[in-house]
Order: C-alpha cells, then sequence, then structure tokens
C-alpha cells in the first residue's frame, strides 16, 4: 500500500495553494481530484483581495504570470447599487500600483491555470481519481483512504480542500450542512450584452424580494459576461423563491436591467451551486486533518470571495503542516492552532461582512445608512481593497 506525510483531497484554489505552498517549502505530498482538468466550476469569475498576496507569497513570478494571462481581464472599478437611484462608487486609484484590484478570469482557465503550475518534483498530481472512503488508523500512522478506482493511501495528514460538499468535513469534521450559513446562486455566461458599465467595471445589485438577492454582471475576456443571481440558502427557501424563474423576469422587465439583454444570448443553462459562509460554525481541523476554503466555509458572507479567502487558508494550512510534519505531531490539540490563525487573518472581515448581511435585510434603513455615510464607506472599501491587494 502506497504511503505519503500528505494528501489533498481537491485541486481548486485552495487544494493547489495549499501544494504550491507545500512544494515551495520542499515537502513531497499527493495532491487528488476527481476531476480531469481544465474543469469548470460555477462561479462569478471574480477574482480579488486575498488572490495577489498569495500568489507573490508563493513566487512573484507566478503573479507576474497571471497578471500577463491573455485570459484574464483586468479591472479598476466596481459598481454596487443598493437601488436604482444609490449606488457606491469603487474605484481605487490607478496611480503607482503594480497591478489592477479586481481581475475576472473563467474558474476553467484559473484553476487549470493554478494546477498546470503544481511542481511535479514535489507534488504528486493524480486527476480523475476521487476520494470515497476515510477510515482512522492509529493517529501516529494516519487515515487510511480508499480512492474511487480501488487504490488505497495511508497518509499521517489529509488536507480537506473538496469544496461545500466535502467528504473529508462530513466524515472527520462530522460537520452538517448549514442552510443559515451558506448562499445559494445561479450563473450563466451571456454573450452580446450591451451598455455594459465602462472600464472594465462590475455591476453589483442589491434587489429585494422580501429578503435582499444579489445580482452581478462581470465582463470577461471575448466579449463575455458571467451573470450571477443568489442568496441566503435557508431565507430563499423561506419565501419559496425560485432562482431562475426570478432572474428570467429581471432580465425581462427591470428598467435599469432589461436593455442590457435585448440582443444577449445565454451560453448554456443557468448553473447552481451553494457558497458556504459557516466558518466559525464547522469543524476545520482535527487529529490528522484540516480543513480548507470552501470545506472550512471560508466564503465571505457578503461579497462572496471564496477563491481568494480559499486560496490564503491553503496557504495558512501549508504553514501549519511544515510545523507538524518537523515535531510529528498530528494530533486535534496541535492542528487547533491553524483555527486560531484563520480566525485572526478573516475573522475581523467576517464579522464586517455579516453585520452589513444582516443591516442589508432591513431596505430602507440599508439606504439611508449607505445614503448618509456613501463617501465613507467607498473610501473604507477603497482602503480595505489597497491594504489587501497590494501588501
Ligand atoms: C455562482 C457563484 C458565484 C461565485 N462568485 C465568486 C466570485 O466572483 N469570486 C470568488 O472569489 N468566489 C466566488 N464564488 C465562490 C467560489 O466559487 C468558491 O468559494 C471557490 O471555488 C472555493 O474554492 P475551493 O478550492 O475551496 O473549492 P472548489 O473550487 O469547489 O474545488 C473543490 C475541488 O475538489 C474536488 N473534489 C470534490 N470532492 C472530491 C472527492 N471526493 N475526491 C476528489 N476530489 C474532490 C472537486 O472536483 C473540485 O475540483 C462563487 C460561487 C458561486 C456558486
Amino acid at each position: 500500500m502506497q504511503t505519503t506525510n500528505v494528501c489533498i483531497v481537491g485541486a481548486g484554489p485552495s487544494g493547489a495553494t495549499t501544494s504550491l505552498m507545500l512544494s515551495k517549502m520542499g515537502i513531497f505530498h499527493t495532491v487528488l481530484d476527481k476531476a480531469v482538468f481544465p474543469r469548470d466550476k460555477t462561479c462569478g469569475d471574480g477574482l480579488v483581495l486575498y488572490v495577489f498576496q498569495v500568489l507573490k507569497e508563493i513566487d512573484p513570478q507566478l503573479l507576474t504570470k497571471f497578471i500577463e494571462h491573455p485570459a484574464f481581464l483586468h479591472s479598476y472599478k466596481a459598481n454596487f447599487y443598493v437601488s436604482n437611484q444609490l449606488h457606491l462608487d469603487i474605484y481605487p486609484s490607478q496611480n503607482h500600483k503594480p497591478h489592477a484590484p479586481i481581475f475576472y478570469a473563467r474558474r476553467m482557465d484559473f484553476d487549470n491555470f493554478l494546477v498546470e503550475n503544481l511542481p511535479s518534483n514535489y507534488a504528486d498530481l493524480r486527476l480523475g481519481v476521487g476520494l470515497k472512503k476515510i477510515e482512522r488508523l492509529h493517529p501516529q500512522e494516519g487515515l487510511k483512504l480508499t480512492l474511487e478506482d480501488g487504490s488505497e493511501l495511508i497518509t499521517k495528514i489529509l488536507v480537506g480542500a473538496d469544496g461545500i460538499q466535502s467528504l473529508v468535513s462530513r466524515k472527520l469534521g462530522k460537520n452538517k450542512s448549514d442552510k443559515n450559513h451558506t448562499s445559494t446562486f445561479i450563473s450563466a455566461y451571456f454573450a452580446g450584452l450591451e451598455d455594459l458599465l465602462p472600464e472594465n467595471s462590475a455591476e453589483i445589485r442589491l434587489i429585494y424580494k422580501n429578503m435582499p438577492l444579489f445580482f452581478y454582471i462581470f465582463p470577461l475576456t471575448g466579449g463575455i459576461s458571467n451573470v450571477s443571481f443568489g442568496g441566503n440558502t435557508g431565507k430563499l427557501g423561506l419565501h419559496k423563491i425560485n432562482l431562475k424563474t426570478e432572474i428570467e423576469n429581471i432580465i425581462a422587465t427591470h428598467p435599469q436591467i432589461k436593455e442590457k439583454f435585448t440582443s444577449a444570448h445565454r451560453l448554456g443553462d443557468w448553473r447552481g451551486w451553494g457558497i458556504p459562509s459557516s466558518f466559525g460554525h464547522l469543524t476545520v481541523s482535527g487529529d490528522n486533518f484540516l480543513l480548507v476554503g470552501d470545506a472550512a466555509g471560508l466564503a465571505n458572507p457578503f461579497y462572496k470571495e471564496g477563491v481568494g479567502t480559499g486560496m490564503m487558508s491553503g496557504l495558512i494550512a501549508a504553514r501549519q503542516i511544515q510545523k507538524a510534519l518537523e515535531q510529528e505531531r498530528f494530533d486535534a490539540s496541535f492542528f487547533s492552532e491553524y483555527e486560531s490563525l484563520l480566525a485572526q487573518k478573516f475573522g475581523k472581515l467576517l464579522r464586517y461582512s455579516n453585520l452589513s448581511l444582516r443591516m442589508a435585510h432591513y431596505s430602507r434603513f440599508f439606504y439611508f445608512f449607505i445614503q448618509l455615510l456613501k463617501g465613507t464607506i467607498e473610501k473604507a472599501m477603497i482602503r480595505i481593497i489597497e491594504r489587501q491587494s497590494y501588501s
């Protein structure tokens, strides 16, 4: 039977980052993904904040390759419409900045970009092989994994980077799905949208239908746009909202949106998926395992950034794994430090985002709050973007 010190399940942005960082540290490991890459992932395709910090930390040349990638669109601007009359202009300065603070990249291309850069001398990459079963051995021996092709692997440390439906989270963390801390979104690509905002700006709209719903148009290269729409999973069920019916209605009738779609056509079906913001309500580490990214519920509850937070958690996990291997400690009490490091990194932003989301449920109050503090909020958001993107 094969053995390894570290096995990462999932080669999405969180798992790929963990692997890239372990490789940088000279640590041999195995990466499994049930998909064969390039593979698609339902997403808005927006890349912000932590993505740049992480790429730079792994290798400044990797960040340069990312910036110069012809399929990744650069943007300095986002517009957030609280109502048809009121919007926030998020427009960080372009002066003396090494790169744009917002990128748009199809996940098919971005995730493949990361996987293609995994160094084969440290990462044993096995694509098209899913994890099927996990059995506990003695903590110093690790875990026995059974893969979908029937092969078996023993690992001292298992990194669950297997997304929102993580098997590692369910089996080892004993976590259950949590509708109140999850959003459900649908997304589709469109060609031929008209009157898009200038300068590759994102259009983000809060639309009320008994609850706040988020509508996004993100630009991509090649005249394609990603349109996504959704809200809190528990509340969608409570108010019996069908996202596909609702978005088709918005596209056909909304006064600020319908003109854009007059000559547009959808490329493929609407695709739905969950966005987990349940960090703080999940067990994210334990004997012989750590969870990263969506598996750890790390997506931002307000603006739904899950790629950057997932990548940053991969970086933090890799450092913890390095210490674990040096000290030969694989127990829950040692790995609990990882959870504290995640809380330190994301706690404040997640708390503010949760608060903003709660406030957004009271539409009138939220409108007046934003109207009153528009300038201050815009400046604060720009400060956060600049600090996180260029540090
Ligand atoms: C509609 C929508 C819009 C979004 N928009 C944005 C956005 O604009 N910006 C942003 O930052 N975030 C966005 N998100 C969130 C973002 O997509 C996720 O947070 C991000 O993909 C998390 O990355 P990950 O690597 O943790 O998980 P994933 O990207 O889900 O990767 C998990 C990987 O694990 C593999 N896997 C799963 N189970 C197994 C198994 N048993 N064995 C082996 N492999 C397995 C899968 O094949 C997959 O490759 C959006 C999400 C949705 C649904």
